[in-house]
């Protein structure tokens, strides 16, 4: 898959192309980037191994003390003007995230007049950092106001992107520590900004998993699963962040003073503190 990664400049340059004349998705499958193409009727059109690994990427991030991962998927399900579901699979490249690719593809398709009004399904293995819910957020106000068009994106993640969890902090989980308070306050602001701009943001949960099975055509059981377990807690987690009662939001809990007394001494103990 690596080998065929072209840059997203040669893709639009094909896609247009090949809108121009008629949106056939299924002909550019071999072009995937940034992007895998998907097929028509909503099921990706991919090698079966290449789907069993999409899916287990969206499996595998995010559970409990795991290491960031360095593939991210959009999973995208959207309708063009011609009422034909697609689905695609956007990733990241070099520095650029998926989510900023992927709205890089959808503003081409809305400037072609190919996207209407509509509820754009959006499965992404990491929740999006600031800047892409800077992109996102910029994409649908423009889509609204220079277009007349108004999207909705359905928003679900299986993991936060460096958030630090209410769960984790009351475990005083070591983990914590690599994520900044910034990156932790910036990242929610984002994600509450792109909210009230009609994104709803969800958890995955067993109907969302079910779907992205579906979308794959992958095989998986998950009642009773770690994944399970893992997406209750997260569930919760989410829930308390963005209700805005969040200690890390401005105020800092017991909690949060005693981890912090906690990773002093573990430094003290260590020597990086004299
Ligand atoms: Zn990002």
């Amino acid at each position: 898959m690596e080998t065929s990664i072209l840059n997203i400049g040669e893709l639009f340059l094909h896609l247009l192309q090949r809108l121009k004349k008629e949106i056939d998705f299924s002909q550019i499958n071999n072009l995937i980037l940034v992007m895998d193409v998907m097929g028509q009727h909503g099921k990706m059109d991919l090698q079966k191994a290449e789907k069993q690994k999409v899916f287990d990427i969206f499996l595998n991030s995010g559970l409990h003390g795991g290491c960031w991962p360095n593939i991210v998927y959009s999973v995208i399900s959207f309708r063009l003007s011609d009422n034909c579901q697609r689905v695609i699979a956007v990733r990241n490249h070099n520095k650029r995230h998926s989510e900023h690719n992927a709205v890089d593809f959808l503003r081409e398709l809305l400037i072609l007049e190919s996207l209407p009004p509509q509820t754009i399904k959006w499965y992404v293995n990491f929740s999006p950092c600031r800047n892409c819910s800077d992109k996102i957020d910029g994409f649908i106000t423009e889509a609204r106001t220079l277009y007349g068009i108004r999207l909705q994106i359905d928003m679900q993640f299986p993991c936060l992107y460096k958030i630090r969890r209410p769960s984790c902090e009351r475990e005083l989980c070591s983990h914590l520590q690599s994520v900044s308070t910034l990156d932790h306050r910036r990242n929610i602001e984002g994600l509450r900004q792109i909210q009230q701009n009609g994104v709803m943001l969800r958890t995955i949960d067993e109907g969302g998993w079910s779907d992205i099975r579906e979308i794959l055509s992958v095989a998986f059981s998950y009642r009773g699963t770690p994944r399970n377990t893992e997406d209750v807690r997260l569930n919760k987690d989410f829930h308390h962040l963005m209700s805005g009662n969040h200690s890390t939001d401005g105020f800092v809990t017991l909690e949060q003073l005693l981890q912090e007394f906690h990773q002093i001494t573990e430094k003290f103990k260590s020597g990086l503190l004299i």
